[in-house]
């Protein structure tokens, strides 16, 4: 039998999703990674390291492995290089050349996609929407990215930098972003605004803290929550009105939150896109869970498969 296998490298996380080929999960591992203060370097090692422990879990089960696609929240240009992750602070790193050296010629392709690209092929793939044709993925991460599917096929645009949605411009009098421009949509509504840290020990537990006071109904907490909600529909009435999705996903950290950014969110993209009284998108949250970018790295390798990109077994 055989394996792919999805990475992601984060602000805050590093996760492993392995599946077959009919897409079951063999295994799903998440852990804390200070992505935004490690180098270049440390973060090859961290995914490298966490490349070898998955490959001899499925090798331990007589597992061939048929390649690794490794997510990053940044620009991935055609040759596979990152060419920024601005959370990150990467500029120009060969990810994929530098896993292979690490890894000492593993025998099996690495590929390296954005997050938010990865994570929409996972929901066309194997989430409820799966298979409608036209979706757009929101990455609630301390970055914000679309993935972007359009007539049923991944749309990466000239240079492979599509859905760079976070550095749209929100608010001009609004916060320095980690690009160096201002009032950008991930600035005024990713999660940075929520949690006060990128530590990795502490978001999830910050983001459960916003969540209980939310619950418990803090007035001050509500009002954080409707602001990011109204700036996220700002951002996802830009994608509505250029793509006409039939979805908008929210994912990552934006699911525990959805009871109450989603209202808030639906109501402003609802007034500002001028199709929606024609019907408008779904704006739902994702239920693939926090391994949704790993997950469709894996989904990315099976593609590879299936289109005899790789030695077909
Ligand atoms: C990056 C995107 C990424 C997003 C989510 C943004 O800061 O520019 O490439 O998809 O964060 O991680
Ligand atoms: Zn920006």
């Amino acid at each position: 039998p055989y394996a792919s296998i999805g990475l992601e490298v984060n602000v805050d996380y590093l996760t492993a999703v392995a599946v077959d080929l009919s897409g079951e999960r063999l295994l799903s591992w998440r852990r804390a990674f200070p992505g935004a203060t490690a180098t270049p370097a440390q973060a090859v090692a961290a995914v490298a390291a966490l490349t070898r422990r998955v490959v001899n879990r499925m090798t331990k089960d007589q597992r061939q492995v048929l390649g690794v696609a490794v997510a990053v929240p940044g620009l991935i240009g055609t040759d596979g290089t990152v060419r920024v992750a601005p959370n990150l602070g990467w500029h120009e790193v060969d990810l994929a050349g530098d896993l292979a050296k690490a890894l000492r010629d593993p025998g099996f392709p690495i590929q390296v996609e954005n997050d938010a690209n990865l994570a929409v092929l996972a929901e066309h793939r194997f989430g409820p929407l799966g298979g409608t044709p036209n979706l757009v993925y929101l990455t609630g991460e301390v970055g914000v990215g679309a993935g972007v599917i359009l007539d049923g096929r991944l749309r990466r645009g000239g240079q492979g930098f599509s859905g760079e949605i976070g550095h749209i411009q929100i608010d001009p009098q609004g916060p320095r972003c980690r690009c160096g421009r201002t009032g950008c949509l991930e600035a005024v509504a990713g999660i940075g605004v929520l949690v006060s840290t990128t530590d990795p020990a502490e978001v999830e537990s910050e983001i459960d803290e916003v969540v209980r006071r939310a619950k418990a109904g803090d007035a001050a907490t509500l009002d954080q929550l409707a602001t990011v909600g109204r700036d996220l529909g700002r951002g996802i009435a830009i994608a509505a009105n250029l793509l006409d999705p039939d979805a908008v996903i929210l994912g990552g950290y934006y699911v525990p939150l959805a009871p109450w950014l989603l209202p808030a969110a639906a109501d402003q993209a609802r007034a500002l896109s001028i199709a929606a009284g024609f019907g408008g998108c779904e704006i739902v949250a994702s239920t693939l869970g926090y391994g949704a970018a790993a997950l469709g790295g894996a989904a990315r390798v099976l593609d590879s498969v299936d289109s005899g990109r790789l030695p077909s077994p």
